[in-house]
């Protein structure tokens, strides 16, 4: 990576807690990553973009704002990126899939609460993510009781609007959260000084579903087997989604497919043919969370999906594109969004009866369940996956772990006795 400390130190970093996480980085991603056989040459782009983690992209938002721009933070799927980009801003999923800055963060926050909000409180107080360094306002959401106070407390150090994301999916949920995203709107606008104008707004849906379509595309390859493409790389770009400039990122999703289809018709894969298929469901793996992916494909198996939000849950509906107004594109927007199957609502039939049509679609041969520590909404849905799938005959492994290594031994042992019950 080229010597970006002057930017760093400009934005306000503590630069010596940065580099130990800088530091910490690269063993690991060569250890998970770099070691895999056959990886498709179209990799290559997601390495650089992780090598250049804290560089090159953050260099592209810092001179978005020297022009003028907004840069937004979200820590939900249900944030919608259409509407930051047709206000001319940039929308960026902030990570927090690593235990950092625990000792700050456990003075505002009880040490018993999940590791993903444990995470962004940290890196935040302990000043070491140049992402969070770079928004000028941060969204938040009341999907979980924890994340929804921890904003509060989070708004002091950075400015945090609130969506009120509902609980259930009825009419007047529907309502309520059709309102949010107008009034989200509304409040783009101001923030960023740019009213929102029907061709822009149209653009940005275009862009954003361009987007879902190639790691859609994606995802349909891996049905093949043998899988062209391993669980963890693909876990990467659905990562990188989250933060990479949208048109390049699917361009560079698009270029991958290209190869990936060649290697499919000439039956080439990056595991055995009948090597044993496995579906990842449950709370998201935010970058650089790869604990339980790394062991399930050192451990025999491949992953060929994950019912996750960093996964499906991110791009498997679009919204729907047309000549409608401005109001119109609002509602579409607001009905793309409610159609996520996230463990907060209740009743949430919509992901059981999803995790069933995919274990058959991707010819999977078990799931596994995994929960952040301290997670209750897919903790306690954990029953009815496994209801569901027990009807069906489908093998499940349920497992609960946070972001420390201390349980890797133990959960390989597991992992690797469930893997060999499937083959
Ligand atoms: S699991 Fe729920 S709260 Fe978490 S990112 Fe997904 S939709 Fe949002
Ligand atoms: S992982 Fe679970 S507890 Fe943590 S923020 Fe997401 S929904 Fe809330």
């Amino acid at each position: 990576m080229s010597n970006y400390n002057e930017m760093w130190r400009a934005m306000g970093l503590n630069m010596q807690a940065h580099d130990q996480l800088l530091r910490a980085l690269p063993p690991t991603y060569h250890d998970v990553y770099l070691t895999q056989p056959s990886r498709p040459r179209g990799m290559e782009y997601f390495d650089f973009v992780v090598n250049e983690i804290h560089g090159l992209r953050i260099q592209e938002l810092q001179e978005h704002k020297k022009s003028g721009g907004k840069v937004i933070g979200a820590f939900c799927v249900f944030v919608p990126e259409e509407i930051v980009r047709a206000a001319g801003g940039i929308c960026i999923g902030l990570c927090s899939g690593i235990d950092i800055g625990t000792a700050e963060a456990e003075k505002v926050l009880p040490r018993n609460i999940c590791p993903l909000i444990k995470s962004f409180m940290g890196f935040k107080l302990a000043k070491v993510c140049p992402y969070f360094e770079s928004c000028d306002m941060v969204v938040g959401e009341t999907t979980c009781d924890g994340k929804k106070k921890a904003f509060e407390i989070l708004n002091d150090y950075v400015p945090v609007h609130i969506m009120e994301t509902p609980h259930m999916k009825k009419e007047r949920d529907r309502a309520l959260w059709l309102q949010e995203v107008n009034d989200f709107a509304r409040l783009v606008e101001e923030f960023t000084g740019c009213d929102i104008k029907g061709p822009e707004l149209a653009k940005a849906i275009q862009e954003v579903n361009g987007k879902r379509r190639a790691l859609r595309r994606l995802a349909e390859l891996r049905k093949n087997d043998p899988a062209p493409i391993s669980g963890k790389d693909s876990l990467l770009i659905e990562q990188i989604a989250m933060y990479d400039d949208v048109v390049r990122f699917t361009n560079k999703v698009n270029e991958l497919c290209d190869e990936l289809e060649g290697k499919v018709k000439n039956g080439e894969g990056v595991f055995p043919r009948k090597t044993p298929r496995v579906i990842v469901t449950g709370t998201p793996m935010a970058i650089p969370n790869w604990k339980v992916p790394h062991i399930i494909e050192t451990s025999g198996a491949v992953i060929v999906a994950e019912e996750l939000c960093t996964g499906l849950r991110y791009f498997e509906n679009e919204v729907a594109e047309g000549d409608g107004n401005i109001e119109a594109m609002l509602r579409n927007i607001a009905d793309r969004y409610l159609g996520i199957n996230c463990a907060v609502f209740t009743p949430n039939p919509g992901r059981m009866e999803k995790l069933v049509q995919l274990v058959r679609e991707y010819n999977a041969d078990g799931v596994v369940h995994c929960t952040l520590s301290f997670c209750d909404p897919y903790a306690v849905e954990a029953n009815r996956v496994e209801k569901v799938l027990k009807k069906e005959n489908i093998p499940l492994l349920k497992i609960e772990t946070g972001y420390d290594q201390e349980d890797t031994g133990q959960l390989k042992t597991r992992i690797e006795a469930f893997i060999e019950m499937l083959g």
